[in-house]
């Protein structure tokens, strides 16, 4: 299977691929027995490394700083790797099995830690995501909740796109009776500069299927979901 994903509806110059292989043909046995794995790839046009360090090292300059003084050697080298980490999404397998139990309750993974780059300031925001889920055929391996959301949050990003592009993802590959993402960051676009304020959270939440249509799935997310933030 090969799928892709335009992560960015709004400007097709900067669309995401997501290549989703699956390992059906060369699966292993359990997988042929019914626990196909699929490896997920999440891509921009590829960097240039040594492109961003002679920016960074141009940027120095601009703010009136010397790339040439020794203390600023390393500089633009580290700062150019450090944003490459912070963009680059690591492949992993999304693990699914049959829901054999026919289980139909919530599943929830509170507090999954979240760090993502703003796109207007280049700084960080940080802070948790809560992802659920009411399964219907197949059920996820539970750290890959994690690994979803890490997947889209290696980007330049808003807070609202995250949320929802995380909830848009599960919703199509695992195609469950619902989906309910809340995020609440703190962005250091707000803490250390502008308004600086400092220790303000904003959260969001995007919610598919049941968990958006019906009241008592939704209230229930939300009330599990709860405990770590304000409910919105
Ligand atoms: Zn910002």
């Amino acid at each position: 299977m090969r799928l892709l994903e335009s992560v960015d509806d709004r400007n097709s110059t900067r669309q995401a691929v997501v290549q989703a292989d699956a390992l059906i043909d060369d699966a292993s046995p359990s997988e042929a027995a019914g626990r196909p794995s699929v490896t997920i790839r999440h891509t921009h046009r590829p960097p240039d490394r040594d492109r961003a360090i002679r920016a960074v090292s141009e940027l120095l300059t601009a703010l009136g700083r010397d790339p040439g003084d020794v203390h600023l050697a390393e500089t633009p080298r580290r700062v150019a790797d450090s944003l490459l980490e912070m963009l680059t999404p690591r492949a992993f397998d999304l693990t699914t099995f049959p829901n054999d139990e026919g289980y139909d309750q919530l599943v929830l993974a509170k507090d999954i830690p979240i760090q993502s780059l703003c796109e207007h300031h280049l700084l960080p925001f940080r802070g948790v995501a809560h992802i659920g889920y009411l399964p219907g055929n197949r059920i996820l391996g539970l750290s890959k909740l994690a690994r979803v959301a890490e997947m889209f949050a290696r980007d330049l990003q808003v807070q609202e796109r995250l949320t929802q592009q995380i909830a848009n993802w599960l919703q199509q590959e695992l195609a469950p009776a619902g989906v309910g993402v809340v995020i609440e960051a703190e962005h250091e676009c707000m803490s250390l500069r502008g308004v600086r304020a400092t220790g303000a959270r904003t959260v969001t939440s995007a919610l598919h299927g049941v968990l958006r249509t019906d009241d008592r799935s939704r209230s229930e997310f939300f009330a599990l979901a709860q405990g770590s933030f304000s409910r919105p």
